[in-house]
């Protein structure tokens, strides 16, 4: 059996990046993944566009303070990092990060480039199936082959392969559940379906803890979607329940004042109320928005009772959240970090570690995620000695 200082199992973000520092340290290293190519999954982060880190970067864009691991490696050193490497980053107005050629393909093209270059193993096409401790060293049993080595390192996110492992090797995790998804509703949005609203805003309550988000939703079939509600649904993945409450303010820039008299004004201007919520609104949303109301939309005068009953749906329209769409772009759980030393080594077993998703580390829409990719592959390879 061949034996490396290092294996890493899965080549995606933080496999990648951890493969190059360890051979830049003169490591010999292994990357086996079940893909062709490493980083095939960076091909669909942001849109095509990888967004790969945020200049505001913080521990409360993720679901618990790793301030001690991001201290370590920020989002400035990801685009030094990356510029050493020949990627050049540009930040939006949001503080979002993308490669200047605004293609996933760049980044992924960099991390091969250095791969090579660096003389990583990458061995594709290759299915890791069983990982066994030895006194000092672990085999990896895949499709067609088995390795050994003296280190490992686990970067192959959490999947049914992961999962098992971890409860074969006993290290305690955080109940896994998806996060950054659409959420189903108990509403039927049919009605809604593909229309957007811009510029709301929308809050989720799930047991009383609250988290509030700006932007934009997307209507589909039974359930809400959009970078709002992907944010928000990490509140329920945190809550480690699918149940609560999304309300969306319509017109988050107006008082209910303001509203209800922009609307009593417009009862003589136009010939029913659908027509009068058209020139505020989608006609789908208004429509939706006097069916939750309960006025037929040919009704030409309202009381202001029925005004006030409109205006409460503008600014309050609720939904009850029962679910989650399998859509999502991470997981929420795996090892608990109190499982890992400081430099995200198991505790238990010597010379395993831990990057990536399969981490309890998730954040919110932004480069949350792929950062803690980056910092966490640098946390270990800068502190992985050898044996
Ligand atoms: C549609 C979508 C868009 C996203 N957009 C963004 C974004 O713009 N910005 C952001 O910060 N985050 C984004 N994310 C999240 C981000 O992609 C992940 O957080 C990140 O890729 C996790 O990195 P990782 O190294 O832990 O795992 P991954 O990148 O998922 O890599 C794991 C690798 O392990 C391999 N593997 C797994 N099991 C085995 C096995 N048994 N044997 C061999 N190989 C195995 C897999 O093939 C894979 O290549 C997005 C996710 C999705 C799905």
């Amino acid at each position: 059996m061949k034996n490396y200082d290092v294996c890493i199992i899965g080549a995606g973000a933080s496999g990648s990046l951890a493969s190059i520092l360890l051979a830049q340290k003169g490591f010999s290293v292994c990357v086996l993944d079940k893909f062709e190519k490493p980083a095939k999954k960076l091909l669909v982060t942001g849109n095509g566009k990888c967004n790969i880190t945020n200049k505001n970067l913080s521990s409360e864009f993720y679901n618990q303070n790793i301030d001690i691991f991001l201290n370590q490696f920020d989002y400035q050193d990801t685009i030094k990092l990356f510029k050493s490497f020949g990627l050049d980053i540009y930040a939006d107005e949001e503080g979002r990060c993308y490669p200047i050629s605004n293609s996933a393909k760049s980044v992924q093209t960099i991390l091969i480039n250095q791969m090579q270059k660096n003389n990583v193993n990458f061995l594709p096409n290759t299915q890791v199936y069983d990982i066994k401790k030895n006194k000092n060293s672990y085999n990896i049993f895949c499709d067609n082959n088995a390795l050994t080595c003296n280190n490992i390192i686990f970067a192959c996110g959490l999947n049914d392969f992961s999962i098992t492992m971890l409860k074969n090797f006993e290290i305690k995790t955080k109940k896994i559940l998806p996060s950054l998804c659409a959420l189903k509703t108990q509403q039927n949005t049919k009605i809604l379906n593909g229309v957007r609203v811009s510029n709301v805003q929308v809050t989720a309550n799930c047991d009383n803890l609250i988290m509030v988000q700006n932007g934009e939703v997307l209507f589909k079939d039974n359930g809400l979607s959009g970078i709002c509600i992907f944010n928000l649904s990490a509140l329920f993945a945190k809550n480690k329940r699918f149940e609560g409450k999304i309300c969306i303010n319509l017109l988050k820039n107006y008082s209910k004042t303001q509203i209800f008299k922009m609307i009593s004004e417009k009862l003589y201007i136009f010939e029913d109320m659908q027509m009068l919520l058209e020139s505020m609104f989608d006609p789908k949303v208004a429509k939706y928005i006097l069916a939750e109301s309960k006025i037929n939309q040919e009704t030409k005068y309202i009381d202001n009772q029925k005004i006030n009953a409109i205006v409460d749906n503008i600014v309050n329209l609720q939904f009850n959240v029962t679910d989650c769409y399998n859509n999502n772009q991470v997981f929420s759980g795996g090892v608990d970090l109190s499982e890992l030393t400081q430099d995200l080594q198991s505790k238990t077993y010597k010379g395993m570690y831990f990057c990536g998703e399969i981490c309890d580390v998730d954040g919110i829409c932004g480069g949350y995620n792929l950062q803690w990719a980056w910092t966490s592959a640098n946390i270990v390879a800068k502190n992985l000695q050898k044996n």
